[in-house]
């Protein structure tokens, strides 16, 4: 039973499905186990039992390795590694005063709870007197420590199930939400800046797989401009797995849109273009919804009177889950996943490329359909989908 390091795995909000939760729950078992072999940590048993995951490992992989990137899959609540032992008194007694020595040499521990929980209630002591006799064979056993309820620096979980009892002492949080795959692909607009690499995290934590489609205006935006989306991209496949990027240059459509139409309009015009595009490829393959990472009022093109006639190209729906946030929380969230660092990097947009100086913040769909009248709105979409370049972000 020791030749191995236990992972006990809470699901979070994977245990509300109800009559769906082993569905959830196999999924679940298979985004931890594809992620842990694809980050070589092979030879790792993944599997459910009594509403929990357990992973258990080989005794020579790092601990701190799988911790990692268990914490990383979409649906996980939280980590505890933990350590084992048969359900009886004694044994746990033994199990926790070994357990606790290695914590008094390795992190200096003076003080602990014991904290007791009885999953299976036909185990003869119930968990308060559990709690008790445990913390007392704890002091029996490690003369050094002592007990405080208030502010111990360890509590001792003592988890009692049928089969075995799990004896840890961290939660480790994981991000929540929901297993990779259980709903839908999505087709997400993805930009160098900060929003929309956060946007497309935030749909695949709750369980959408992603794809991606990329803008450039090139020779007016560089090469390494789009460079620095695949390296977003990449940051963003760490956490939802390797997909496709579609890449295209809309600077022909900006081109006939600068020729043909009023200037204040430029950007909004651009950004029709960019929904219709992005509708054929998603359409095209397999991708239910539209990914942005609009926010309201962030900038001329995202007011509410902008957003309703930038909709109105498209059928499909476009998800804009950073629509109600601020800034600051963007910018926070894009730290904690990753990308800020690599989104603040300045290189140029498309859209900044025939940026107006006074761009139109309350469009009239009226107007701007008047305008679309003057170019062959279907050719030039036709045209664009045709020219695209796939990338493959790993
Ligand atoms: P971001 O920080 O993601 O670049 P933003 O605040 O710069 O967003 P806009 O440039 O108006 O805002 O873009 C709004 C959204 O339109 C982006 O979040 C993205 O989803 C999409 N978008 C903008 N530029 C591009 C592009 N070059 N390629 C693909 N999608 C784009
Ligand atoms: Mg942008």
């Amino acid at each position: 039973m020791n030749e191995q390091n236990i992972f006990i795995v809470r699901c979070g909000e994977v245990a509300l499905k109800g009559m769906n939760k082993p569905y959830f729950e196999r999924m679940l078992v298979e985004r931890i186990g594809k992620r842990l072999k694809a980050a070589g940590l092979s030879g790792i048993d993944v599997r459910r039992h009594e509403g929990l995951i357990f992973a258990r490992a080989p005794k020579e992989l790092d601990k701190d390795a799988i911790v990692k990137e268990i914490s990383k899959v979409f649906g996980v609540a939280s980590i505890s590694p933990a350590v084992e032992c048969e359900s009886d008194m004694d044994r746990i007694g033994e199990k926790a005063v070994e357990y606790m020595m290695e914590l008094i040499e390795k992190k200096g521990v003076k003080t602990f709870k014991v904290e007791a929980k009885r999953a299976d209630k036909t185990f003869p002591v119930k968990s308060p007197d559990i709690a008790r006799r445990i913390g007392a064979s704890v002091l029996k056993g490690c003369k050094v420590l002592k007990v405080d309820v208030h502010n111990p620096d360890v509590y001792l979980f003592v988890d009692v199930r049928r089969e075995e009892t799990f004896i840890y002492q961290q939660k480790i949080a994981g991000f929540g939400g929901l297993p990779l795959g259980t709903n839908g692909k999505g087709l997400v607009l993805l930009s160098g800046g900060i929003d929309s690499p956060v946007a497309a995290w935030l749909m695949a934590k709750r369980g959408m797989l992603i794809e991606a489609v990329h803008f450039h205006s090139y020779p007016y935006t560089s090469p390494r401009a789009q460079e620095k989306v695949e390296e977003l991209a990449k940051i963003v496949a760490s956490y939802c797995g390797r997909f496709k990027m579609h890449v295209i240059n809309i600077l022909p459509i900006q081109e006939q849109i600068v020729q043909n139409c009023p200037e204040a309009e430029t950007t909004i015009l651009v950004r029709r273009f960019m929904m219709r595009i992005a509708e054929k490829i998603a359409e095209k393959n397999g991708c239910m919804m539209l990914i942005t990472g609009e926010n309201l009022g962030q900038v001329a093109s995202q007011t509410a009177e902008s957003l309703v006639v930038t909709d109105a190209s498209v059928s499909m729906p476009v998800m804009r889950p950073l629509i109600a946030m601020d800034k600051v929380d963007i910018m926070e969230k894009a730290e904690e996943i990753g990308t800020f660092e690599t989104s603040i990097q300045p290189y140029e947009d498309c859209c900044t490329v025939f940026l107006p100086p006074h761009p139109v913040t309350k469009p009239r769909l009226s107007r701007i359909e008047e305008s679309e009248s003057r170019l062959d709105v279907e050719g030039l979409v036709k045209a664009a989908v045709e020219s695209e370049e796939i990338v493959d972000i790993s």
